[in-house]
């Protein structure tokens, strides 16, 4: 699978509906702009088709700069433009689009791998992977490598900093290897407040002459990621909060409310009509389900305070990705 290529912004993309961008496009798009410096923004979007954030600031970012000379070199990669034109994640067959930078055998590796080769040769300033999710979270941004020039590039980006090492094959991840990369989180798709924190964080690093800090946020607060709470692929699942009968799993209706706030021991999250249908395993695979969970008259409690991040109540998500991430507060090493 090969990307197209393109040395300016394709015709009209600023006005279309996210529905037609197949159409216009005709696939996974890589896009490079030169300008007045050589050390390029990179910008990676549409990765996930129905996380539209990235494609309504993408619209406003083209629309400030279609007439004027760049402050530096721009490259843009629109990836799942099918699914996009369709509103899903990804299309059934189809590989998730950030889960396949690294070397593998499917289509979908090889295009991130020929992404990778291009970026490497040019002179990257940093990168930045623009997502939705489903919960209520708050704006954040993740990072993948623990240095200053990470936590700077994130500290302009919400209160709050997400560092994960699994998945470890999102683009994030593989551009760590060789420049300043991030992905930032803006929140449920299409909401303006979204589309406008994210367009301001990119065009604030599109004219910075050199990364530094954001002074407004000296301190950063840095979670760690390390574990996730899964959900059986096959589990029948509500939100209304009672005792299992029909349905496997009865979470709170408002479970997603809880995210970056401290979850306490004993706090109930739901109920299940058996414990084998939800279960904690940490980056490496290893069980701590009951490190985490309880389970007492079908009721399914926390064994330990912890805080949680992109809790959702999307099915789908649910049981692609997971339930939730577990998270521990830490303090920056370097
Ligand atoms: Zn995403």
């Amino acid at each position: 699978m090969k990307y197209k290529f393109c040395d300016h912004f394709p015709e009209n993309l600023e006005n279309i509906d996210i529905k037609d961008i197949h159409k216009l496009l005709d696939g996974p798009t890589l896009i490079h702009i030169r300008g007045r410096r050589d050390d390029a923004l990179y910008l990676s979007t549409l990765l996930h088709g129905n996380e539209t954030t990235s494609f309504l600031m993408l619209q406003r970012l083209i629309k400030k700069y279609r007439e004027v000379e760049l402050p530096r070199d721009l490259i843009i990669f629109i990836g799942n433009t099918e699914a996009a034109a369709c509103g899903m994640r990804h299309l059934p067959g189809q590989a998730d689009y950030n889960r396949i930078w690294e070397e593998g055998f499917t289509p979908e590796n090889e295009l991130a791998m020929d992404v990778i080769n291009y970026a490497k040769e040019q002179n990257i300033f940093a990168s930045l992977d623009i997502h939705n999710n489903t919960g209520k979270n708050p704006h954040y941004g993740c990072i993948n490598v623990l240095n200053e020039q990470f936590i700077d590039l994130a500290s302009h980006f919400g209160s709050h900093t997400v560092y994960f090492t699994e998945p470890h094959n999102v683009q994030s991840m593989a551009f760590s290897k060789f420049c300043t990369s991030i992905t930032i989180e803006s929140g449920k798709p299409g909401l303006e407040s979204g589309t406008r924190a994210s367009f301001e964080f990119v065009d604030k690093i599109f004219n910075m002459d050199k990364l530094e800090a954001n002074p407004a946020r000296e301190n950063p607060e840095i979670f760690h990621t390390f574990a996730r709470m899964l959900v059986d692929e096959n589990a029948n699942i509500d939100f209304e909060n009672t005792p299992c009968v029909k349905n496997d799993l009865s979470f709170l209706p408002d479970i997603d409310e809880n995210n970056f706030e401290v979850l306490t021991k004993g706090t109930q999250i739901g109920f299940a009509r058996d414990k084998s249908f939800i279960s904690v395993k940490d980056d490496f695979g290893k069980d701590l389900t009951d490190d985490f969970l309880k389970f007492e008259e079908g009721k399914i409690l926390l064994n330990r305070t912890f805080i949680p991040s992109m809790f959702t109540k999307d099915v789908f998500v649910m049981k692609e990705d997971c339930l939730g991430y577990i998270m521990e507060l830490m303090i920056p090493t370097t």
